[in-house]
């Protein structure tokens, strides 16, 4: 068994970001499934939003936020936020992070300005946001005497009062498996944080990288967390569609300037769904675009931009072009194939204004909680601004509260498991459940469709759970079983919201309620630790 006083799950911007400003006074043990730039931060292309401009100001993002969230959002997690951009910001420059300079602007920064904002407020590094902050924070990190860093070790599950025959709602630490020596370790920690990022996975398609697959909510779900709003998925209109491309998004810059959305024979169609046609809000282009393919039974729709001249293409898309080309698509002559495709999971693990969840000594910070700073829709570049600001509450908070990790915790136990006869069980699962996701629990959705899911769901899950019992745990099926499990928190909570707000559409009811409020799933009902967690849900 390893001790340590705090536990670190992922390797995100949330993670990194909590382990810093940890690393200081703790010894951190930080684990992550694949390699330390493993993420979907390392992923993000536009910005940070954050209040710097002297022509902006903190009620205007709050504003910008709230619109944007549907009326789901929690004020008060919303100003926190905002109120907490500037310092944030700052703590990057401070650690090193190239942004772009700009010597005409008051900051000394190049802002941008995204849908949904009133002003320029993104900052930026050029349109590799992620990869600059992830490569000066994995520096630091990698050169810290305090963190200790494991690649390649993906968590099981979290180990609470049960496991030691307590009836105490606290996280003990982890179970995780080394993916490397095929070892399952225990972790023992008196301050556990899950960054374990979001779900795109679930879906057939997704903007997100590979290991977002749900973990945290799923091991959260599992030890008695509260999860909230995972109906709301945001999906963004236009990612490749190819074969060999995984996950490579079309940036919307591309309808921005001109890009226009067709069937195969050439048709446009965005012009009979809404009068703004190519430029309509994301949500809306991302709903054309479904219902065409689903009325139609086609694989992709295409994003033309070939009307252009071919050296504006190159100058405006020099990364698409080359990306494209390298997969014998020619964007100043042949339109792109596209589709919808997964991108943030709004909803997670409810947690308060100090990252913490139900369980004591248990956090949850980054894409992986629900906050209520995006209620019903997140308002663009807000959620790296979320992993830096509740990492450091998080932190702040651990710093606070004393603790000793405990030291009688049980092994993992493989006495009854043999190893797995049939590897195909799991793809074959894995694929179904991304297939019927995407038709059933996407972009539209009907009673019916979530009924479906629903009754596939509970099959996966008895023969997942079977196989869970039986055979030695390895990476697919733990991400697996925790996809099933995920899919299942956002059916239900589809089929809880009887209305259409912000990311959830239903076409049995399209109106959107005058008064309404957030889905919360309790694993657990009535056994909420008291004074664990503070949330306003
Ligand atoms: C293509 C793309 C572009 C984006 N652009 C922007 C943008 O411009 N601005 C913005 O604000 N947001 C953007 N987002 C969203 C933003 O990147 C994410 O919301 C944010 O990075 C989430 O950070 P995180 O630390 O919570 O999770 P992640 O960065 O996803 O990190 C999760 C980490 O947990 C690890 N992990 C998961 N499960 C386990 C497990 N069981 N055991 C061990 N480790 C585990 C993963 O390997 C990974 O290291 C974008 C997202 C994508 C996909």
């Amino acid at each position: 068994m390893e001790r340590t006083d705090v536990l670190i799950i992922g390797s995100g911007l949330a993670a990194l970001t909590t382990a810093l400003h940890l690393a200081q006074q703790r010894q951190v043990v930080l684990l992550t499934k694949k390699t330390l730039q493993d993420s979907a931060s390392a992923w993000a292309q536009g910005g940070i939003a954050a209040v710097l401009a002297d022509d902006d100001s903190v009620e205007a993002h709050i504003r910008d936020t709230l619109i944007a969230g549907a009326g789901l959002c929690d004020e008060e997690t919303v100003r926190f936020v905002v109120e907490n951009g500037h310092a944030a910001i700052r703590w990057l420059v401070e650690m090193g992070v190239p942004f772009t300079a700009d010597a005409t602007s008051s900051t000394g920064f190049h802002l941008t300005r995204e849908g949904g904002h009133s002003t320029r407020r993104i900052i930026h590094a050029a349109d590799a946001t992620g990869r600059a902050v992830q490569k000066t924070l994995c520096t630091q990190i990698r050169n810290n005497p305090n963190i200790t860093l494991l690649e390649h070790h993906i968590a099981i599950d979290l180990i609470t009062g049960d496991k030691l025959g307590q009836d105490d709602h606290t996280c003990y630490g982890v179970y995780a498996l080394d993916n490397i020596s095929g070892q399952i370790k225990t972790f023992a920690a008196s301050h556990t944080v899950l960054t374990t990022g979001g779900a795109g996975k679930v879906y057939l398609y997704t903007t997100n990288p590979d290991v977002a697959t749900g973990d945290g909510i799923a091991m959260g779900w599992r030890a008695g967390c509260r999860v909230a709003n995972m109906e709301f998925i945001q999906f963004h209109p236009t990612c490749l569609y190819h074969p060999h491309a995984k996950s490579f998004l079309i940036t919307e810059a591309v309808r921005g300037e001109g890009g226009q959305l067709k069937l195969h024979d050439g048709t446009r169609f965005m012009a009979t769904h809404d009068p703004r046609a190519e430029l309509a809000p994301r949500d809306i282009v991302a709903r054309a675009i479904d219902f065409e393919m689903k009325k139609r039974g086609l694989d992709s729709v295409y994003l033309d931009i070939t009307h252009k001249p071919a050296e504006f293409i190159l100058e405006h898309f020099p990364t698409i072009y080359e990306r494209c080309r390298a997969l014998g698509i020619d964007i100043t002559r042949e339109p792109i194939p596209v589709v919808p495709a997964a991108h943030y999971t709004c909803g997670g693990i409810v947690t308060d204004l100090a990252a913490r969840t139900d369980l004591t000594g248990l956090y949850a910070v980054g894409e992986v909680a629900c906050t209520g700073l995006h209620g019903a829709n997140r308002l663009a570049s807000n959620s790296l601004l979320e992993c830096l600001v509740f990492g450091h509450a998080a932190a702040k908070d651990i710093l606070a509260s004393a603790g000793a990790p405990p030291s009688n915790i049980p092994e993992w136990d493989e006495s009854r498991v043999t190893d797995a006869d049939e590897e195909i069980v799991l793809s074959h699962n894995w694929d179904e459940l991304r297939r019927f996701m995407w038709d059933y629990v996407g972009i539209v959705r009907t009673n019916k469709r979530l009924a479906r899911a629903a009754s596939r769901i509970r099959l996966l899950n008895e023969e997942i759970s079977e196989y869970y019992r039986n055979f030695r745990v390895s990476n697919d099926l733990i991400e697996l079983r925790n996809l099933v499990l995920t899919a299942d928190l956002i059916v239900r909570s589809a089929q809880l919201r009887r209305e259409s707000r912000g990311l959830h559409f239903s076409r049995d009811y399209p109106d959107m309620l005058p008064i309404t409020g957030n889905t919360v799933l309790n694993p657990k009902p009535g056994r909420i630790c008291p004074g664990a967690c503070d949330a306003n849900f």
